[in-house]
């Protein structure tokens, strides 16, 4: 395993700049409430201020709509919208892997048709991967697209969608062939960019422990797609849907899902001494942790797929965001608890659970560094 710190770019530092004086004219208008779910937020028009700004689909050819930009460059910007709880979910997907995917493998008529509209922030994206019966074990995935013609019909049902109620498409893993007997059930799997308003989706909104409509059930009953859908090469779905995971499982949204509680309970502590122990190992834990997601950052920018260290800055960044907001609140009196500061660490106390959850578990994940280790 390797955790070398990129150099970053001389421009980083101003680009940071930007990026916070944009935000502090955002940030009046986030409750509490909406900073604590942050990347699990949704407003499209902040999105869209966002993708006016350049700063979605930012390393992206500008022939479909990006910036040419570098991908530690991207990093600075996830950092500072993440550490403002800033509500990104309405192209954080899109940005973060739908967008990246469909560049290197979709079609030049679908390239040109969707990454636009992704980078300007009006085209929302969801992932369809977990079903009923296949969640950790998602090689048992059981939706399934046929061949009909030029194109493909699509049925099966999928779970804990987040955003499907919201979005416009859906990256979807689905069987295109059986698996061969004895042989890998990973085999026969694809890829398909699904239009979410296509006839034959339902989509039913599933309440959260925090009482949102985060994520849902879609069901999929016949529906009819275009030869064009299907993403890359057909049954090779498998290996192009965990090309993904290290972008999805090693950037700052691992690390930083409680930090504004930790912002405004240091701003609340200030001078009171007491905490500096606590917040002292919060903030040296953090610094490591860091250090870690921007060594993986690096290493994506370099063309590398370090998926073993995603999946450590993952585990390791989870447990920290889950602990983060109960070690905060001991350090109140109940009654000395500032208001704001009480509703975000109420929030995150009902969201830390999922932390560790989305995005691959606890468990999955070190049994990927074990495997990297030589244990089994
Ligand atoms: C907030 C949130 C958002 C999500 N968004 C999406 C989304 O947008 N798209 C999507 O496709 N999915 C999404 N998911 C689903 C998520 O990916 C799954 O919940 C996760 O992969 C676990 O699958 P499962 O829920 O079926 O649990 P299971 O796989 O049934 O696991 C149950 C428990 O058993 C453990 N376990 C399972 N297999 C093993 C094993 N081999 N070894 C050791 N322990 C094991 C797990 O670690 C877990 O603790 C989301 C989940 C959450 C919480």
């Amino acid at each position: 395993m390797r955790f070398d710190l990129p150099t970053l770019p001389a421009e980083a530092s101003a680009l940071r700049g930007e990026v916070r004086a944009f935000l502090q004219d955002w940030a009046p208008r986030w409750t509490p409430e909406i900073r604590a779910r942050s990347w699990m937020g949704f407003d499209r028009a902040f999105s869209e201020a966002l993708g006016a700004r350049g700063w979605i689909g930012m390393c992206w050819p500008r022939a479909y709509g990006g910036h040419e930009r570098s991908f530690l460059e991207r990093n600075v910007v996830l950092e500072e919208l993440l550490a403002a709880g800033a509500p990104v979910g309405a192209h954080w997907i899109g940005d973060r892997q739908s967008g990246p995917l469909i560049l290197r493998l979709a079609s030049e008529e679908v390239k040109r048709r969707i990454l636009p509209g992704i980078a300007a922030g009006t085209l929302a994206f969801c992932i369809g991967l977990s079903e009923p019966e296949a969640g950790s074990d998602l090689a048992a995935l059981r939706s399934n697209a046929e061949r009909r013609g030029q194109g493909w019909v699509l049925n099966g049902r999928k779970i804990w969608t987040t955003f499907a109620h919201k979005s416009d498409h859906m990256i979807a893993l689905v069987r295109t062939a059986p698996a061969p007997e004895g042989g890998p059930r990973q085999a026969g799997l694809s890829q398909f960019l699904v239009d979410l308003t296509t006839p034959g989706i339902t989509i039913r909104p599933i309440r959260d422990i925090a009482g949102a409509d985060s994520f849902n059930e879609v069901t999929f009953d016949g529906v009819e797609l275009p030869a064009d859908a299907l993403i890359g090469a057909e049954g090779k779905g498998w290996a192009q849907a965990t090309s993904e995971l290290a972008f999805e499982r090693s950037g700052p949204d691992r690390v930083l899902s409680s930090f504004p509680a930790l912002v405004d309970a240091v701003e609340a502590l200030r001078g009171t001494g007491g905490a500096e122990q606590t917040v002292g190992r919060m903030v040296a834990r953090l610094h490591a942790l860091r250090g870690m997601s921007w060594s993986v950052a690096g290493q994506l920018a370099a063309g590398g797929l370090p998926n073993v260290e995603a999946a450590l800055v993952k585990d390791a960044g989870n447990s920290f965001e889950q602990a983060l907001p109960e070690r905060l609140r001991e350090l109140f009196h109940a009654e000395d608890l500032p208001e704001g500061l009480r509703r975000l660490l109420d929030m995150l106390a009902a969201m830390a659970p999922t932390f560790s959850l989305r995005g691959g578990t606890r468990e999955i994940l070190r049994g990927i560094i074990a495997r990297d280790l030589g244990l089994r």
